[in-house]
């Protein structure tokens, strides 16, 4: 019994999907180097082992918690990694400099506080200068580079300095065109090496490639750009499975009323299952009745609303399914991506939502 809890849930994370992911985007990114992007837990499966299960291929992790490259490096991660919102003070820097991290720069402020920081004679801190084309998150513009890169490469604890940017439309209609317009001239003239593409640049627009490119989505075995290509048409396999069993059953008929607020009713005599997985294990509350599930491998729907800990599925036209029977919320027969369409989010949101108190298997 691969459910390792008591109460039988689990998220099966497929290592042989990972690298075959991760080996397909590489392909898809030409000659670039990757940061393979593991924050937020690696997108829900889980920082340290997404990273165990690439240390061998990723050119480099990109994520952002101090803590997380800290224990990255403990677990012997070697390979770059990449700290993608900096640093949030002059403390920060000397554990970035004792663990050899690399290390974005996006405000002005960052670069007083590299300046003001006290660092042992020698320490080197690769450094990524942040431009903000277009997306007004993270970034100084495109007017200060000159300066901003003139003060980091007087700095004497600089390692060597990047230019990057990030894209806010790379999976939609308006595409990179204008903000590649006011990057291109800065990447021109600059000879460090440059980043800029996550994963639906990646997949879209090869022109983004550059030196390094950002992907995370792609790693999982989801599509970027849902509008545009689902992740089978990529080549993707999903990385995530998330499980759980049938606990109760219920005989319905017709007109009876299913879970909070009795949003379904039965049309006709029916037999449904209550599964254990809630909106507190990371199932999307919203997800509404007729969410395909996969019952014992056979896809049905989600009835009713979705409870705390539990969700009801129709068992009906699934005879041999009851007691016990495996039900995947997303995986293999029922895609992340169809589940996030009908809960009005995305890919990213239902695996980062996943819960800590799912148990993770690997397979
Ligand atoms: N680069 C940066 C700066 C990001 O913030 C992210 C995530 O949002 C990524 C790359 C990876 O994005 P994706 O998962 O779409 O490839």
């Amino acid at each position: 019994d691969s459910f390792p809890l008591f109460r039988p849930i689990h998220a099966r994370i497929d290592f042989d999907a990972l690298r075959h992911n991760y080996l397909r985007t590489r392909e898809l990114a030409g000659g670039a180097r990757m940061w393979a992007v593991i924050k937020a837990n690696a997108y829900g499966h889980g920082i340290m082992r997404i990273a165990r299960g690439l240390s061998t291929l990723a050119d480099g992790f990109a994520l952002l918690d101090l803590e997380d490259a800290v224990r990255l490096r403990e677990a012997g991660i070697s390979q770059p990694i990449l700290l993608l919102e900096g640093f949030f003070s002059a403390r920060d820097l000397p554990e970035i400099a004792a663990r050899k991290l690399s290390t974005v720069v996006h405000t002005a402020e960052q670069l007083d506080w590299l300046e003001s920081a006290q660092l042992p004679a020698g320490a080197r801190i690769p450094l990524f200068l942040k431009v903000n084309t277009g997306m007004n998150r993270l970034g100084i513009s495109p007017a200060q580079v000159p300066a901003a890169l003139a003060r980091l490469r007087a700095w004497p604890h600089a390692g060597p300095i990047g230019l990057m940017t990030h894209f806010a439309d790379a999976d939609g209609e308006r595409g990179v065109d204008a903000q590649l317009a006011r990057f291109a001239p800065l990447a021109a003239q600059f000879d460090g090496p440059v980043s800029m593409a996550n994963s639906a640049a990646l997949l879209r627009f090869p022109q983004t490639h550059a030196d390094w490119v950002r992907p995370g989505i792609l790693l999982y075995g989801a599509s970027p750009a849902t509008a545009y290509m689902t992740a089978a048409d990529i080549g993707l396999k999903p990385v995530m499975r998330f499980e759980a069993r049938v606990i109760a059953v219920q005989q319905l008929q017709p007109g009876d009323r299913v879970g909070y607020g009795g949003l379904f009713a039965a049309e006709r005599s029916m037999r449904i299952g209550t599964v254990a997985c809630g909106y507190a294990d990371g199932y999307p509350r919203h997800a509404p009745s007729g969410t395909p599930v996969a019952v014992d491998g056979v896809r049905s729907r989600l009835v009713g609303r979705v409870s705390m800990d539990m969700i009801a599925v129709d068992l009906t036209d699934i005879p041999q399914a009851g007691l016990g029977s495996v039900v995947e919320l997303w995986g293999e027969h029922v895609s992340l991506d169809e589940v996030a369409q009908r809960a009005g989010t995305v890919n990213y949101e239902l695996v980062c939502a996943l819960a800590l108190r799912v148990p993770a298997v690997e397979v």
